[in-house]
């Protein structure tokens, strides 16, 4: 029997994780697959994983990863897909935001042939306006800059056939932006359009900072764009430069050159300067990833495994 993995990275998920388990179980019974979930919890400060362990208790299809502290859902994802070993992978939110009934269509397009099943949002209920317009901002801005074609309002959730995960498992950067690296893998990909459901328990772990820097990520380690802005903002800079300094200079040759102009040299100061600095902290970004990537650290750290005993005696 073909087997598939569901693989939920969960950071205090406490207060939904049973809902979320007992939907989950529905769907593995209508599958003609030998499944099993692989429940990780990212450092959860509340009891999330005394309820991941009470789930495998009581389901022989769990398997449960503790990591020793928060790592953020990508390292944390990277992690679960790590250790999952299956003819297909899916990954989900804990949070039931991505209905885990859609699996079953994932399922069916895979056995079609896709090596990548992914879901897209047509609605984002429980979602305010500003998140929605701001993410639409950011899948608009990434297709143009990036060469990898990150597929638009699609989030993790999504099936990965065993060559996909294999190949996504050789990639080992240490700045991770999943959604681009799994468009990145390539394969036969394929979206279904599904409503995104409000959370059902908890809140949303991702702030505007959070998705800022989640943004940048996903723009540095996709694009060098940036860097080559900064190298057109130079030229532009330089142009006008130019331009300004023989307009200044025919002046003084027609009218003579009393001392005056304190203005204009205090604007041209502040302007070189603006721009010197965007350029340097453009270069920088891109240079700390280089100085993170180049300590060559464990992506993640492992506290406790604990596999699925059902999930094994069926292979
Ligand atoms: N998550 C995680 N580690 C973190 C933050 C979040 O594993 O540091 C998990 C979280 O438990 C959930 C999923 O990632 O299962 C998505 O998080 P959330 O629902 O907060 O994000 P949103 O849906 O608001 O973008
Ligand atoms: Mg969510």
């Amino acid at each position: 029997m073909q087997t598939l993995c569901v693989v939920v990275p969960a950071f205090n998920e406490s207060s939904g994780l049973r809902a979320f388990h007992a939907r989950l179980a529905g769907v593995f019974d209508m599958l003609d697959l030998a499944c099993s979930v692989l429940y990780v919890d990212d450092g959860s400060r509340d009891d999330t994983w005394q309820t991941m362990e009470a789930l495998r208790v009581g389901d022989a299809r769990v398997a449960t990863l503790k990591l020793s502290r928060n790592f953020g859902k990508e390292l944390a994802l990277t992690a679960g897909l790590d250790h999952a070993d299956a003819d297909a992978v899916v990954v989900i939110d804990a949070d039931l935001q991505d209905p885990p009934e859609l699996i079953a269509q994932f399922v069916a397009a895979w056995r079609e042939g896709y090596d990548v099943v992914y879901g897209t949002r047509s609605a984002r209920a429980g979602e305010s306006r500003v998140k929605k317009f701001t993410s639409a901002a950011f899948y608009r801005v990434m297709e143009k800059l990036s060469a990898t074609p990150v597929p638009r309002d699609t989030g993790d959730f999504r099936l990965m056939s065993r060559r996909a995960l294999q190949a996504l498992k050789t990639v080992r950067e240490r700045q991770r932006f999943m959604k681009g690296l799994f468009a990145w893998v390539g394969f036969r990909q394929k979206a279904i359009v599904y409503e995104r459901d409000p959370r059902f328990a908890g809140s949303s772990k991702f702030n505007y900072w959070r998705l800022w820097n989640f943004a940048l990520e996903g723009i540095t380690s996709f694009s060098t764009a940036p860097l080559r802005l900064a190298t057109y903002v130079g030229l532009l800079t330089a142009f006008a430069a130019f331009v300004f300094s023989v307009f200044v200079f025919g002046k003084a040759m027609l009218y003579g050159d009393p001392v005056r102009g304190y203005p204009t040299l205090l604007l041209v100061m502040l302007c070189l300067g603006g721009v010197q600095l965007m350029a340097l902290g453009t270069i920088g970004e891109y240079l700390g990833r280089l100085y993170m990537e180049a300590k060559q650290r464990p992506l993640y750290l492992v506290e406790e495994l604990h596999r699925a005993p059902g999930a094994r005696e069926r292979q």
